[in-house]
């Protein structure tokens, strides 16, 4: 067996970033930037109103109340058509241009407008500056916007499509190719037959690949074949960045997914790695093309701890990002997660939820057993217990988040600070 961190080495060493592709801002969500971006221009791109209200002189506001004569208004997108003079104020939209002559912004709430709109009378005075945005308060012209290997979010976007850009040189989008072998398998929907079964890997795998933002290929299942698992590497090959199969990669001897990779890749790695659940665990790359195949386990669970622990952190790295890994969290055992020493890291199934002090409680989320992938289904979490006794309820266990949009905070009564400051 060899520990998880070493695979992992391996795997990463032999899954380099692609190279990089100019793609349209709107096909960029999510994808990693391959150049560093500068200001081509100032932002704001000149100084405007941060408020409705009257442009005005601070200085004509120091004795209150100041009147001042309305000369115009100005909305957003004008061009002033004149200067402001002493004793004078403009009506002003918040994001118009500010107007030569003027050095401060009185908010509209603060002022008192005569009926015919053409005095206003202040109360407060104005300081200099006051909801003034100025021209390249924000950035410069030649500034750093985002670093390279920034993974774009649509407020990057948003930023980038405010400096007028239309394109950004990125990491390209893999193509990930999924595959399920097994004689075992029937074709989807089929009617199952005694020893057969419907497959659950490909389906499942496909959707990950999909939640993790990836474009996936669906290469079907195949039995254990040889022949037929050559042919489909190498279509895969053609048309996928990565190939990620199930089953067929441990000792049994229909097991022919590595027996394949070894004849295509002679430095593929077969691996026993000092995991529980996901143990036998293939990984080559393809001759010519480069591309690598992950050869998963077939018991489910198996299959996608794997993917979790040694897939994604690949195509993420492939993909340009520098954060390979789910969030790592430290929670509180609910019950006892006992185990016995066995020279593997064990990750169990569980359901994190937030108390009402802050704290993560975790609970084990039904048998753990590589088949009963319903157990996976109904944990958000994987709680790491290192090779040991494991721990006991009310110690703390660290886990790998897989599923923030399910860390719920558990019902309290009264309003918690979440209901309080959103739901009111
Ligand atoms: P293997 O890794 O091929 O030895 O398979 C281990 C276990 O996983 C066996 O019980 C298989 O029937 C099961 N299995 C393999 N592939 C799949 C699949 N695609 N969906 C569900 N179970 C599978
Ligand atoms: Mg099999």
């Amino acid at each position: 067996m060899i520990p998880l961190r070493e695979a992992r080495k391996c795997v990463l060493s032999a899954c380099q970033p692609r190279s990089p592709d100019r793609v349209r801002l709107a096909e960029s969500l999510g994808l990693v930037l391959a150049e560093r971006i500068l200001a081509r221009n100032d932002q704001p791109p000149f100084t405007n109103s941060a408020m409705d209200g009257f442009a005005v002189r601070a200085e004509d506001t120091k004795v209150t109340p100041a009147r001042l004569r309305v000369i115009g208004t100005i909305m957003a997108g004008q061009v002033p058509s004149s200067a402001i003079g002493p004793g004078e104020a403009v009506r002003i939209m918040t994001g118009a241009l500010l107007p030569e002559g003027a050095d401060g912004v009185c908010m509209r709430e603060m002022s008192e407008m005569q009926e015919d709109g053409s005095t206003v009378v202040l109360h407060r005075p104005v300081a200099q500056g006051a909801n003034i945005r100025h021209k390249g308060e924000d950035l410069a012209s030649g500034d750093d916007v985002f670093l390279s290997r920034t993974r774009l979010t649509a407020a990057h976007i948003g930023v980038l499509s405010g400096l007028g850009l239309e394109s950004v040189l990125v990491y390209p989008r893999l193509r990930v190719g999924v595959l399920s072998t097994g004689d075992e398998l029937v074709r989807d929907a089929a009617a199952i037959s005694e020893g057969k079964i419907h497959d659950s890997n490909r389906p499942a795998l496909l959707a990950q690949l999909r939640a993790d933002d990836w474009d996936v290929v669906d290469l079907g299942q195949i039995g254990d074949d040889e022949a037929a698992i050559t042919e489909v590497f190498a279509a895969g090959a053609a048309g996928c960045d990565a190939l990620v199969t199930s089953g067929g990669v441990s000792k049994g001897e229909g097991d022919l997914v590595k027996v394949v990779l070894e004849k295509m890749d002679p430095a593929m790695m077969s691996m026993e790695i000092a995991v529980r659940p996901a143990r036998p665990f293939a990984f080559g790359v393809l001759p010519t093309s480069g591309v690598p195949v992950f050869g998963l386990p077939g018991n489910p669970v198996a299959a996608l701890v794997s993917y979790e622990l040694l897939v994604r952190p690949a195509l993420r790295h492939m993909s340009g990002m520098l954060n390979l890994d789910r969030p790592r969290l430290r929670a509180i055992a609910s019950e006892g997660f006992h185990r016995l020493p066995d020279g593997r890291v064990h990750f169990v199934c569980v359901r994190a939820t937030i108390q009402p002090d802050g704290a993560i409680r975790i609970e084990k989320s039904g048998q753990q057993k590589s088949h009963v992938l319903r157990t996976l289904a109904n944990a958000n979490a994987l709680a790491i217990l290192p090779d040991g006794p494991g721990a006991g309820s009310g110690e703390d266990v660290e886990i790998l988040l897989l599923d923030v949009e399910r860390l719920e905070a558990v019902p309290q009564r009264g309003p918690n600070f979440t209901s309080a400051c959103i739901t009111g």
